[in-house]
This record gives C-alpha cells, sequence and structure tokens, in this order.
C-alpha cells in the first residue's frame, strides 16, 4: 500500500470514528422525511413518482388539487407499497384541506432541511448557529428558472441586497480558524450566473459576457468595498466556456485585478475539467493575483448524460462513479501543488475525497488554514462537524428562498440522497464499511462498486456519433440494424463557433454565384436567372438559378421518365448507398450549408444546423429503412405456396419543397423517392434556390446517375402546375402552403389522356397549433418552451406555435413571465450568434404577416410587440394578443410569422375543445404536472404531432415521425417507419411449389430482390 493510501485511510478512519459519535440523523428511521427516503430507496417507482409530486406540490393552491394529484401520482404503486398508499390516499380524499395541511407541512419540512432560511432575516438565524459550531457560510439564492431579463434584474437586485445584508449582520465576525484568514473572507455569496441573464446561448459567449458584465461589477465592486467574497457556481456544460471566460475577463480589468477574494467552480465529473483548471491556474499565474477554485464532482449528472444522448454529442461527463472520484483526487493534486496561486475549496461529502485532500495536503506541506472544505446545508452533518474537530475550516453552502423555488434544488438534494452511486447513501443508509469507503476509486474504475449497487457502467463505447447505452439494451442488435440520428453541431465549443463563423465569411464572399438547371446530368442555363436575396439585407443577392419554363420542363420529364427503366430495377442496395455518400457529404459541407442558410432564408445559427442535421437523417434513416422492407417478405406460411409482397417504385416523382426548411423537407422528400427507385424532378422554393441547387450538386458528387435526379428551378405558377398536371408524373410529394397543397391535390385528382398511374400524392401542408398550458404546469419550463416554439426561426415552421391556450387559474402568472420572456428576446440578423428572431422570408411575407397583426389590433388586444428591430430587412416585431376568442381570424387562419394569439379558457375541457376547433391538426402541446390530464390530451388533442411538457416543434427524423391530418396534410409521416410505402406500389408474386403432391417443408420467410437480369 501506498503510504499516501495509508494516510488517506488513516484520516478516513479517524473521520468516520467522530462521525459515529454523532450519526447522520436525515438517514434515521424517525419522521416523515426519514420515511419517504427509506422507502425511495427501496422502490425506483415510488422514488419517481414521490419526487415529482414534490416537485408540483408548491403550485397547488387549493386542498381539491392536493389531494387529485396524490391520487394520481401514487394510485398506481405496486408491491409491498399498495396498501398503505391507497390507505393514505383514501384518507386523504375523505377531509382534504387537513390532509393537504398535513402534506405541506411535511414536505415544507423536508425542503427546510435543506433551505437555510427563507428570505435573509430568516437565513442570519441558521448563519448564527453554524458560527456557535465555527462553521462559516456562503450563501446562494434560489430562485426560479429567469426567463426574462426582468427576472434577471430582479435576482440581481436581490444579489445585491443580500450581499449588503451578510455584510452588516456579520459585523465583527472573525473567521473560525483565525490563521490565514486573509484568504477566507467572512461574508462569502455564491452567484448563479445564468440567473443573471435569461438570453445566454452557447453560441454567443462574447455576447452573454456583453450582458453579463456590467450585472456583475457592481456586486463585485460592492464585495470589494466590503470585504467579501463572491463565488461564481458552476451549472450545466452549455454555460461552462461563458462562466469561465467571464471570470477570467472580469477579473483581469483593473478594476479587479489584484482582488483576491473571486472564486468558480471546477466540475471533477467533466471530462475536460483538468484542462479548464490548468487554464485557470495560467491566467491566475498570469494575472499575479490569488482566487479560489471550490472543486466538486458536480450537480447535473443526469442532466448532461441525458442532453448529450439525445442531441448526439460526446458525453462531457464521465460515466462511471468512481472515474468522477479519480478525477477528483487528479485535481485535488492539481490545486495544491499550484497552492502558491490559487486557494482550493474541497465541495464534497465523501470522506474519501476530503481524507485525500487532507493526506495530501500533509504530504506537500501545505498548512490545513490555507484551504477549506464545503458542504450543503443540510447535508453531512456529523463530517462537518468532525472536520471542526480535526481543526479544518468548513464552510455551508447555504440556500436563502421559498419553498416553490426552492422546489427543484430540493428535488436535486434529494435525488443527490437516494443516488445509489452516492457516498452519503452507502455510508449512512447502506451503512458500508469504512475499509470499502476508503478504497482507492482507480481500484473501482471498471470494476465493483458499493454492495448491492447495480452493475457497474461500461466504459464508453465509441459509436459513429456518440457513446453506445451503457446498459448494453442496443448493443445486442446487429449494427445494420441500428439507426442512429446523426449529432447537432454543439455550439459550446469555441471550435465550432470559429467554424461557422468562417464558414459566414466564405459564403458571404461568395455572394452572386449562379447555378444553371440540371437535366439528364446536363447543366442548362436559360436566357433568365431568378435571384435569391437575403432577408435580413434585401439589397444582397445571394445567388441565382436558371429559371426554367415549359420546354424545360417537359425536357426533364422525359430525361425521368427514360431513366425510370434502369433505376427502377437497380438494387435497393446500391439506392441506399447513393442516401449514405449524399449523407457524408451534406456532413463534411455542413457549415458551409448552414451558413448560406443564414443568409438565404435568415434562420438563426442552431437552426440552420438543425435543418442539415435532419437531411442527413433523412438519407440514412430512409437507406435503413429501405433496407428493411427491400426484400421480398413471404405474406403467410402456407404448404405448396409460396407468396411474397414486395414493393416497386411508383415512375416519374415530382418534388415541390417549401423555403422554411430547405435542406431538410426538399433533401427528406427527394431521398426517400430516390431510394425506393423512383426517378425525380426536383424544384426547391424560389426563395431557396442556392440551397436546392446545393443538393442537386451533393447527389451529382454522391453519383447519382444522369436524368435519375433533376434540378428544375422555376415558377411553382408556371412550372410547379404545368408538372402537376402533367400525364408522365406518377407521384407528386409536395411541402408548402395549404392553398397550393388543396390546388395540386384537386388536379392530380383528374386523369389526363394518355396518363399510365392514378397520381400518387404526398401533401405536407400547415398549422394553427395549440399548446396548453395547465393550471398545474411547470412554469419555468412552459414558458422558455413556449416562447421558442411560438418565435424560434420567427414562427415560421410549420410546427410553430400560434395559439397558446391558457386556464384561467393559471392565467395571470404565466401572462406576466410570457411578456416580459417575449420582450426580452434578441431579435436581429441571424449572422450573429445569439440572435433567435431573424427576419421573415420575403417582403411579401412581410406585408402578409403586418396584416394579420393589423386584423389582431382589430379583433384582440395587443398585448405585446417588440420595438427596436434592424432598421433595414424583412424584420417583424414579435407579437403577442391577448383576448382572442376561438372565431377570430388570428386564431383560425395560419400566419406564418412571429404572431402569437392567447387564450384563456375555463378548464381542460374547454382547453381542448378550442385547441381542436380549427382545420389544422399539425402539432399540439401540453404543459401539465397532473398524470391525469396527460392521459386525456393523449387521447384527445387532435394532431399529427402531441408534444407533452416541452416545445412543439423540433421533430427528430425518426424520433418524432412527423406530419399532421385534417387540412395540415394527408396523413404522412416523414421520418417514419411507413413513410417509404408512399412513393412505392405494392406487388405479390404466389407460385404454386406443390409437384404430383411433394411440396418443401418451409419456405424462407424473405427472398433475394427479384430483379431481372439477377445480379
Ligand atoms: C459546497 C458545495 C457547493 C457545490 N457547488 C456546485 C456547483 O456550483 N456546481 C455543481 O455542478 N456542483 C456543485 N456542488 C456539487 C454537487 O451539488 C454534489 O454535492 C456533489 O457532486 C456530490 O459529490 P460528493 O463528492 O459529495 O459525493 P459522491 O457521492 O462521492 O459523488 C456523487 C457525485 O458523483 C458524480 N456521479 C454520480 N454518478 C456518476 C456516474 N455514474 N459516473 C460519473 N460520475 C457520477 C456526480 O457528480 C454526483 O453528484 C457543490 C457541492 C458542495 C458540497
Amino acid at each position: 500500500m501506498s503510504s499516501l493510501q495509508a494516510q488517506i485511510e488513516e484520516r478516513g478512519e479517524r473521520i468516520f470514528d467522530l462521525v459515529d459519535r454523532h450519526p447522520e440523523s436525515i438517514f434515521s428511521k424517525a419522521g416523515f422525511y426519514q420515511r419517504m427516503m427509506a422507502l425511495s430507496m427501496r422502490d425506483e417507482h415510488f422514488k419517481v413518482q414521490m419526487f415529482r409530486f414534490v416537485d408540483v406540490l408548491a403550485s397547488l393552491r387549493r386542498s381539491g388539487d392536493i389531494v387529485q394529484h396524490l391520487g394520481e401520482y401514487f394510485a398506481d404503486m405496486r408491491d409491498g407499497f399498495a396498501p398503505v398508499v391507497h390507505t393514505g390516499v383514501r384518507l386523504a380524499r375523505i377531509v382534504p384541506w387537513l390532509s393537504s395541511m398535513v402534506l405541506r407541512r411535511n414536505v415544507s419540512g423536508m425542503a427546510r432541511q435543506f433551505i437555510a432560511g427563507k428570505n435573509p432575516d430568516d437565513v442570519m438565524k441558521t448563519l448564527r448557529k453554524r458560527r456557535q459550531q465555527n462553521i462559516g457560510f456562503t450563501v446562494d439564492l434560489l430562485g426560479e428558472a429567469v426567463v426574462s431579463e426582468k427576472e434577471a434584474d430582479a435576482y440581481t437586485a436581490r444579489c445585491s441586497e443580500l450581499l449588503e445584508h451578510l455584510a452588516r449582520e456579520t459585523r465583527g465576525w472573525t473567521d473560525p480558524v483565525g490563521k490565514n484568514r486573509e484568504l477566507f473572507p467572512v461574508v462569502n455569496l455564491s452567484v448563479k450566473i445564468s440567473a443573471l441573464y435569461s438570453q445566454m446561448n452557447p453560441a454567443d459567449p462574447a455576447g452573454a459576457i456583453a450582458h453579463l458584465s456590467p450585472k456583475l461589477r457592481p456586486i463585485l465592486r460592492r464585495a470589494r468595498e466590503l470585504g467579501a467574497f463572491i463565488n461564481f457556481d458552476m451549472e450545466s456544460y452549455a454555460h461552462k466556456n461563458t462562466t469561465l471566460e467571464l471570470f477570467k475577463i472580469l477579473c483581469t480589468e483593473t478594476e479587479f485585478n489584484n482582488w483576491p477574494h473571486a472564486g468558480i467552480v471546477i466540475q471533477a465529473y467533466l471530462r475536460d475539467a483538468e484542462a479548464d483548471l490548468r487554464d485557470l491556474i495560467e491566467w491566475g499565474r498570469a494575472r499575479g493575483t490569488r482566487f479560489t477554485v471550490r472543486l466538486v464532482k458536480g450537480a447535473y449528472w443526469d442532466y448532461e448524460k441525458i442532453k448529450s444522448r439525445q442531441n448526439g454529442w460526446d458525453c462531457p461527463v464521465y460515466l462511471q462513479k468512481p472515474e468522477s472520484d479519480v478525477n477528483f483526487e487528479a485535481l485535488t493534486r492539481v490545486l495544491l501543488e499550484n497552492e502558491s496561486i490559487v486557494t482550493a475549496a474541497f465541495g464534497s461529502h465523501n470522506v474519501r475525497s476530503i481524507a485525500h485532500a487532507q493526506a495530501l495536503a500533509e504530504e506537500l506541506g501545505i498548512d490545513r488554514s490555507r484551504f477549506e472544505f464545503q458542504f450543503l446545508y443540510g447535508m453531512a452533518g456529523p463530517v462537518k462537524r468532525a472536520l471542526v474537530e480535526m481543526g479544518y475550516r468548513v464552510r455551508e453552502y447555504c440556500p436563502v428562498g421559498e419553498l416553490l423555488p426552492g422546489m427543484s434544488y430540493l428535488v436535486r438534494r434529494l435525488l443527490e440522497n437516494t443516488s445509489n452511486e452516492g457516498f452519503l447513501r452507502a455510508k449512512f443508509s447502506e451503512h458500508v464499511s469504512a475499509a470499502q469507503l476508503l478504497r482507492d476509486p482507480n481500484e473501482l474504475v471498471n470494476g465493483k462498486l458499493w454492495p448491492g449497487s447495480p452493475t457497474p457502467a461500461t466504459t464508453p463505447n465509441r459509436k459513429r456519433d456518440g457513446y453506445a447505452p451503457e446498459d448494453g439494451a442496443s448493443l445486442a442488435a446487429p449494427h445494420d440494424d441500428i439507426y442512429e440520428n446523426s449529432p447537432l453541431v454543439n455550439f459550446v465549443y469555441k471550435e465550432s463557433q470559429e467554424q461557422m463563423q468562417a464558414a459566414l465569411r466564405d459564403v458571404r464572399n461568395r455572394f452572386g454565384r449562379k447555378f444553371p438547371l440540371v437535366i439528364n446530368g446536363e447543366k442548362i442555363w436559360t436566357d433568365k436567372l431568378t435571384p435569391s436575396v437575403n432577408p435580413s439585407a434585401p439589397n444582397e443577392i445571394v445567388g441565382y438559378a436558371a429559371e426554367a419554363g415549359i420546354p424545360e420542363a417537359e425536357r426533364a420529364v422525359k430525361a425521368a421518365r427514360d431513366a425510370f427503366g434502369k433505376w427502377s430495377r437497380t438494387s435497393f442496395e446500391e439506392r441506399a448507398q447513393l442516401l449514405e455518400r449524399a449523407a457524408a457529404i451534406l456532413d463534411r459541407r455542413r457549415y458551409e450549408l448552414s451558413a448560406l442558410e443564414v443568409f438565404e432564408v435568415g434562420k438563426p445559427w442552431a437552426e440552420a444546423d438543425g435543418d442539415i442535421r435532419e437531411a442527413i437523417d433523412f438519407c440514412h434513416f430512409y437507406a435503413h429503412q429501405m433496407r428493411l422492407i427491400g426484400r421480398p417478405r413471404l405474406t403467410q406460411q402456407v404448404p405448396g405456396e409460396e407468396s411474397y409482397q414486395h414493393y416497386w417504385p411508383r415512375g416519374v416523382g415530382l418534388v415541390i419543397a417549401p423555403w422554411n426548411f430547405p435542406m431538410a423537407i426538399l433533401c427528406g422528400m427527394v431521398s426517400a423517392a430516390l431510394v425506393t427507385g423512383n426517378t425525380v424532378i426536383m424544384k426547391p422554393s424560389e426563395q431557396s434556390l442556392n440551397i436546392g441547387a446545393m443538393l442537386m450538386e451533393i447527389f451529382e458528387e454522391a453519383g447519382v446517375p444522369p436524368g435519375v435526379l433533376n434540378f428544375l428551378n422555376g415558377r411553382g405558377s408556371v412550372i410547379g402546375a404545368h408538372l402537376v398536371d402533367h400525364k408522365d408524373v406518377d407521384l407528386i410529394a409536395f411541402t408548402g402552403s395549404r392553398e397550393v397543397g388543396l390546388g395540386i391535390w384537386e388536379s392530380a385528382g383528374k386523369t389526363r389522356e394518355g396518363q399510365r398511374e392514378l397520381k400518387h400524392v404526398i401533401c405536407e401542408m400547415g398549422g394553427k397549433n395549440a399548446m396548453i398550458v395547465d393550471s398545474d404546469a411547470d412554469l419555468d419550463e412552459a414558458i422558455v418552451d413556449s416562447i421558442y416554439s411560438a418565435f424560434g426561426y420567427q414562427g415560421q415552421k410549420c410546427s410553430a406555435l400560434s395559439r397558446l391556450i391558457v386556464l384561467e387559474g393559471n392565467y395571470d402568472r404565466v401572462m406576466e413571465r410570457l411578456l416580459n420572456a417575449a420582450a426580452s428576446l434578441r431579435v436581429g440578423n441571424p449572422e450573429a450568434p445569439g440572435i433567435m428572431v431573424g427576419p421573415v422570408i420575403d417582403e411579401a411575407a412581410y406585408r402578409r404577416i403586418l396584416e394579420y397583426i393589423d386584423i389582431g389590433k382589430s379583433e384582440a388586444t395587443l398585448a405585446y410587440q417588440a420595438k427596436d428591430l434592424p432598421p433595414q430587412g424583412f424584420f417583424i416585431p414579435p407579437t403577442i394578443f391577448t383576448g382572442v376568442k376561438p372565431d377570430m381570424r388570428i386564431a383560425r387562419e395560419e400566419i406564418f410569422g412571429p404572431v402569437l394569439s392567447v387564450l384563456k379558457v375555463r378548464d381542460l375541457d374547454e382547453a381542448i375543445e378550442v385547441a381542436n376547433g380549427t382545420d389544422y391538426a399539425l402539432t399540439g402541446g401540453f404543459f401539465s404536472r397532473s398524470p391525469a390530464n396527460i392521459e386525456r390530451v393523449k387521447a384527445q388533442l387532435e394532431a399529427g404531432n402531441v408534444y407533452i411538457n416541452r416545445s412543439c416543434t423540433g421533430a427528430i427524423v425518426g424520433r418524432h415521425p412527423f406530419g399532421g391530418f385534417k387540412m395540415s396534410g394527408g396523413g404522412t409521416k416523414a421520418g417514419g417507419a411507413d413513410y417509404l410505402l408512399q412513393f412505392l406500389l405494392p406487388h405479390v408474386v404466389t407460385e404454386n411449389i406443390m409437384r404430383h403432391g411433394f411440396a418443401p417443408e418451409e419456405t424462407p420467410q424473405y427472398r433475394d430482390e427479384f430483379l431481372w437480369p439477377p445480379r
């Protein structure tokens, strides 16, 4: 055993000895909280329901609501819980007011375990008690998620007041250790950076820093005058780089350059924590003034893992608990070895991590008064006491705030206390031995964890674009059977931001390019060029494309018809590989294509990237789907006969796409048509013809044969109409407006002279999408997601929210937060990162939307309209109307711009009736924490895509097959398992295989593709 390990064990055992003299009361058996924790640790389902109930409780005002939720959350308890819980719920129903009072009191009691005070006065009582115990403090203000600048300003003001209050009330207090007291001011305030600015966007750290600095400077200045300390807390990974940068920039300003009392957090669960810490130390040395680092493992482990998996990102956190422990120790060493410039604050409840820091400090000859240990209020009390007894400096992190804003904090603490892998549960609930708890975490990586803990996570297994699930579930499936979404670009990384900036410069330098038509593989110029304009700066022409007339349309049909024979008999595997090659090129040119979208259709960065990602996904997904359905499949196992169903392509397909998802929708329809063996004439929108031309280029590079895909830019009213009616066009895939869609539907229904096939129309049209906000909804989420759904990409997504239906019980609070959130949006030219609302597509749209705003003003109440808009460009101010009634035009007609109508309703019955009372059924949403109401909405909301407790835009290929019904479309689902069938004709071949009464025993489930000549 190394001498360091021996030292760690010695110190650890000493701590445990002291701890065992005062066992941890929160893990003992008495009391409501203790019982809840014990039950939660026994049953995962109970734990989930229990934490969800706690989460909603504070927002419920009436006793009846509390009892109703209680019943809904605990009605389906299983196992041994059922009788106890059911009796409790029954009793609660008999006397609702009494039971809700008791529940509230108990849950408030739980919250009080972790929240040090309701307000600054209240917290002083706690701080005074701790002073008696020689424990210092850092105070943190709890708050709801900040969704507007008004809320951010209020938080900033509360921080300043708290600072003054603490300084005033602790006048005369001294450091409990005494030695090296100048490093550790008594007054210590922890600041949550995201609460100071509501529009933080990872792509735009400079923008965030520009907004945050003026709010933080007065706080830092005042702290300096008062001799206080300010800590920058660390939150999710998305904000990490901005927070680090902000800290360095502010602390390097002349005013603060020699001020040593600022600190920041490093999270050891992050894979890049060491690089960040070393960078900070280098910065600190150059600055020449001490600063502090609070080293923690990190509070957002589950969130980071889920978020990265959802977006296909490399997971920023370690996946094995001992890896975080090992890293914590490695970073402890980095901190202590650089003690001359950085003061360490170890934020851990884990006795092994603590003992390691102590032993290492001793080994390096660092006096125990030169660093400190920090703990959360209400956690690991006996460990705190033990360290004080051992002569270490201990500081407690004391959250201040009311119950409602404190709920998310409370739930985080409950999770931490009940975590299978956490130290506190292992020590105080599972009573794992000291020897086990003090083991070197290096020995536990890839090995065994605490006794009774679940199977350890495997080492991350790098796959195409992320990590394989550690439960191993999907690893069992053969690789070819796995469809994975391509990752989004993560703009949190500086390299991603720089690549996007470079792409924007390059694309701008190539403005004015001209693109030909492509027919039968030939580049064709006509005497007309269609310009495509930058909607943010209409005097800029992004590029041109040759404009087709009827003669070119005829040539394209002929080319496609001629190419069909061979392409339809090309194996599906070859066709699938074409799509995969196109996907690889899209991926290679990703930034360039996104940049082009920023200019051509006014998409903000992340929206543009999402569009390219979706195009890549369509290619992979349809290639994958084609492989699943491509082989003839036995219809039934029956002796003496074999009958196989397989698919033939329909013929010549016409693809007419919109400009709002200029790459994704165009590429989706084209790739589906191609992979199924149809030949294609693609007509992009006139407003996004550069993107259309790019897609043609990409498919040409991928090797699409001449005539199989033809690029035809031109006017919808001229060539579009001509081709729809053409006898040689068999299939029309259209996405766009209701007016044009219905025209196509009707026209395609007429059979023309010489027509071979009944034309098949795949028709996706608009929506008048509604989101219902229930009276118990979590407004932190409902507001952010409603604002994003309504105003993201200027409301120009067919899925965009345009009717917000709010139950009256919650109406005033929703509106207050919603209007302030809308007023905080960043509107401007999306070339700049961090812009959420850019221009609408063109002048016609601009005028039409303004007309609707005028209609809205005459019908309803204008509750909000943005004011500061760029002087040029087609910018429409985000606009919100209230007092809207279901029969008003702004509540019925699709506006396709940043205009939101708010409808107030009595109850959920009325909400559903209003939501369903339109011609459309595309997307719909519901925010609620009532399990029963959620079930009801799932069953009754009329929309092709229903989203619960999230935004109603942003469908992901394969995950959210997308498309609506009623006047929103023909019921097809792009990105869904049955989409390709729309492009195919089913064909069945039946063969009698009996000869003189003899037949094979069994017939294979699948056959090779029927191709002639066979390959
Ligand atoms: C005073 C104080 C201030 C804090 N401030 C912040 C802050 O600003 N920002 C912040 O993010 N956190 C902060 N934390 C940390 C956080 O809230 C948790 O308390 C801390 O991560 C728990 O670690 P531990 O060493 O006490 O317990 P342990 O039980 O040893 O470790 C639990 C931690 O391990 C990590 N973990 C759990 N499972 C896995 C896994 N499968 N793979 C890899 N890692 C895993 C997680 O970080 C988890 O929190 C703070 C903690 C304290 C005490």
